[in-house]
């Protein structure tokens, strides 16, 4: 058993995961274009048409952007809770009625073999969720878009092999920053998202949850660098006792392109450019 992860756009211009068996895939959020998505996801030689669902974790613009023409062009069912659905509807555009997929953030489903289980997030959305998917004691996972740390999302990620982890600001920039008011509460608050020393703090409870690599990613373009959230989680985690490259990795994943393919199976690698299935 194999199981592919890929982050193809993460941060707050745009959002979209591919996670892959050897027969199919599964895209999770699409907040970039249909043509933008397809053109990443040829770099890590995958077809469009080998995706079996898209799922979807929030209706925010930087995760659905893309949605719509995707399930249209490739006949993609898409999977959101129905609060996200009643966001989305009128953004998305037609979708047709076989590929609208409820999703109980409660209970788990499967896709072509693949074991999807929905949490919820603390967001200030309808009705956001993260999403961890399983195939043979394989367990990646997203977990974005975060107000705050709470048990429940802890839990639900508990034991990934891989774990997209939110790593949005520094507070130092964001309070400096040229954002109005309302937004930087909005940002700052616990159905917001997660700073680098929010992600951090996680980062330590996480590995003491046998999570065992993390991507940082869904930074802000305009409150944070890449070097500074990097920074933070691995001070966090030395502070902490951790050593990282010796009982869990740390990578950051990028805003506007593929982020590595990870090959989850015996073990943990990271594929070269391009490589599938090897
Ligand atoms: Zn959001
Ligand atoms: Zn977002």
């Amino acid at each position: 058993m194999e199981l592919l992860f890929s982050p193809l756009f993460s941060g707050s211009g745009g959002n979209a995961v591919y996670v892959g068996c050897e027969e199919s895939g599964i895209l999770i959020d699409a907040g970039v274009s249909c043509a933008r998505v397809v053109n990443e996801l040829e770099k890590i030689g995958v077809s469009p048409t080998s995706l079996k669902a898209l799922l979807i974790t929030h209706e925010h613009s930087d995760h659905i952007a893309g949605a719509g023409i995707l399930s249209r062009k490739f006949d993609l069912p898409i999977y959101a809770t129905e609060g996200t659905w009643r966001g989305m509807e009128e953004k998305v555009g037609q979708i047709q009625p076989k590929n609208m997929r409820l999703v109980d953030p409660r209970i788990d489903f499967f896709v072509d073999g693949m074991n999807i289980m929905p949490f919820p997030i603390p967001h200030d959305a309808m009705e956001p969720c993260g999403y961890s998917i399983s195939l043979g004691g394989i367990k990646a996972s997203v977990a974005t878009d975060l107000g705050c740390i709470r048990d429940g999302w802890m839990n639900a990620v508990e034991g990934s092999d891989i774990l997209l982890l939110e790593s949005n600001y520094d507070p130092d920039m964001l309070k400096a920053g040229k954002y109005p008011y309302s937004l930087k509460t909005r940002i700052l608050g616990r159905k917001g998202h997660l700073s680098n020393d929010d992600a951090g703090a996680a980062c330590v409870k996480l590995v003491g949850k046998n999570v065992k690599n993390i991507i940082l990613g869904h930074l802000s373009k305009e409150n944070n660098f890449p070097e500074l959230a990097m920074e933070t989680a691995s001070l966090a985690l030395r502070e902490a006792g951790v050593e990282i490259g010796r009982d869990m990795t740390l990578s950051i994943a990028r805003r506007d392109g593929f982020s590595g393919l990870y090959s989850l199976k015996d073990g943990f690698q990271e594929l070269s450019k391009g490589v599938r299935g090897v």
